[in-house]
């Protein structure tokens, strides 16, 4: 029995699902998708991480991979977890970085070299706006429409932004 879907093909049809609350990246752009198998049967396995909680909904996820390689033909696929290494917005990719910042959302800043990551009272000020690119920016709320983004304001162009929360 031959697979109906190679491991690179199955890659590129999970990788391409989007974000659930960041539509303009897709898994792929998160760096979230680990491992995607065929075995000689031809089912499917894809190894996902999960980022901060809510952000992206995981659940929401997994159900979409599946769905996306089952609508490419594959008849078995198991979506699992990993938690290590644990995900980063390190992970986003560089071509993820720059569809956030097309689409108006400033992508994170470094989530810092190892360890864990503190937790920030304030964003750090030098996020620069999407918009504009105006250096200095202010925060207008640590929670955005969606549980991984910020609201900040830029004070050049007065316009409000959405900017990812390293981490
Ligand atoms: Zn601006």
């Amino acid at each position: 029995v031959s697979p109906v879907l190679t491991a690179a093909a199955a890659r590129e049809v999970a990788g391409a699902v989007v974000d659930p609350e960041l539509p303009m990246l897709t898994l792929a752009d998160l760096g979230i998708l680990r491992e995607v198998a065929v075995d000689r049967a031809g089912a499917i396995q894809v190894s996902l991480t999960p980022t901060y909680l809510g952000c992206p909904a995981l659940e929401a996820m997994r159900a979409a991979v599946d769905a996306a390689l089952r609508a490419a033909g594959a008849e078995r696929v198991s979506v699992r977890t990993v938690l290590r290494p644990a995900w980063t917005t390190d992970d986003i990719t560089p071509a993820g970085r720059a569809k956030l910042q097309a689409a108006g959302v400033a992508p994170p800043g470094p989530a810092g070299a190892g360890g864990p990551v503190p937790v920030r009272l304030a964003a750090p000020s030098g996020v620069p706006c999407p918009r504009c690119g105006a250096a200095q920016t202010e925060q207008v709320s640590r929670f955005g429409p969606t549980a991984c983004t910020a609201l900040r304001r830029c004070p050049a162009c007065g316009e409000p932004f959405e900017a990812v929360k390293p981490r």
